[in-house]
């Protein structure tokens, strides 16, 4: 099978011209736990992320990734620094922010079309749209499936339910949260190419927290790699492969070999680190 080529550096470069849909500046967060010691969760994080771009942020447990995603979408403020989305600042959840975690949380009670309408409920807009939930649905593959309950569904089908309600409102940017951790080795490549596929045809911009490294430099432009607690950025790796990408072109590709020895050798060294200090 012929393997996946390497962009072409004039993509590279226009990528790099555009400015940034979110932009994370020196950005710090500090919890206080329940005894009231101060838990330094983020330390001078910044962070350019591009229209369009799939960005895929990878760390040891703990580090402060779901931290950093919690703060894009508006459901918790910084405690230094800054974040923009499209140049204003994030002063709570948006519309224009879509987000999915690893459970599917659907509404067990509601057919899949209902739990992909309820955002427009919820958002107080009117459900005219049907059209537009019809063609969500298609978009995953799940087009005659929407007058099922959650239940009849298997795991991956829930998660592609999900990725589908924080589509409907259609915003500009996906935030994720190890959406497929639950998922079976098998069903997880499947869906990371079902969500390629879903990103080239919604043309978000999406943030991808995983812990699996051929997860990440299977699915982003950009993999970012995060140090252990208070999370900072190690390195930002860009990721020179053609798309759309197939696993079996992927995996065994100088690039994807160079790329997921570099991420692992980051993250060993930093959770080293981590060990040496607790
Ligand atoms: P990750 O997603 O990388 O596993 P988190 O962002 O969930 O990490 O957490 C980062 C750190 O902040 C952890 O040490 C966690 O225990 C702590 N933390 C997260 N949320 C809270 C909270 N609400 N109160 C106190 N500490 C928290």
């Amino acid at each position: 099978m012929e393997a996946a080529r390497v962009h072409a550096p004039v993509v590279r470069l226009a990528d790099q011209q555009r400015s940034p849909l979110i932009a994370i500046k020196s950005v710090a967060k500090t919890y206080i736990s329940a005894s009231g010691s101060a838990v330094p969760a983020l330390d001078n994080v910044a962070l350019d992320i591009a229209p369009d771009e799939f960005v895929c942020i990878v760390g040891p447990s703990g580090c402060g990734k779901s931290t950093l995603l919690r703060l894009i979408a508006g459901l918790d403020r910084v405690s230094g620094g800054t974040i923009t989305l499209a140049s204003e600042p994030i002063t709570g959840p948006s519309a224009n922010v879509g987000v999915v975690f690893q459970s599917a949380n659907l509404l067990p009670w509601m057919t899949v079309r209902d739990n992909v309408r309820l955002p427009l409920r919820v958002g107080g807009y009117r459900a005219k749209n049907e059209a537009r939930i019809d063609a969500l649905l298609t978009m995953v593959g799940l087009g005659s499936f929407g007058d099922k309950f959650p239940y009849e569904l298997s795991g991956g089908m829930q998660q592609r339910v999900a990725i589908c309600r924080a589509l409907t409102r259609d915003p500009k940017i996906l935030l994720m949260d190890e959406p497929f951790g639950a998922l079976d080795a098998l069903t997880r490549e499947r869906m990371n190419v079902e969500l390629q596929r879903i990103w080239q045809a919604s043309g978000k911009t999406v943030v991808l927290i995983t812990h699996s490294i051929s997860e990440a430099v299977f699915l982003a432009d950009r993999v970012v790699v995060m140090s252990a607690r208070p999370g900072r950025i190690l390195r930002d790796l860009k990721v020179g492969l053609d798309r759309p990408r197939a696993f079996n072109d992927v995996v065994g590709h100088p690039e994807y070999v160079k790329l997921t020895r570099t991420i692992r050798g980051l993250l060993d060294e930093t959770e080293a680190k981590e060990d040496l200090l607790s």
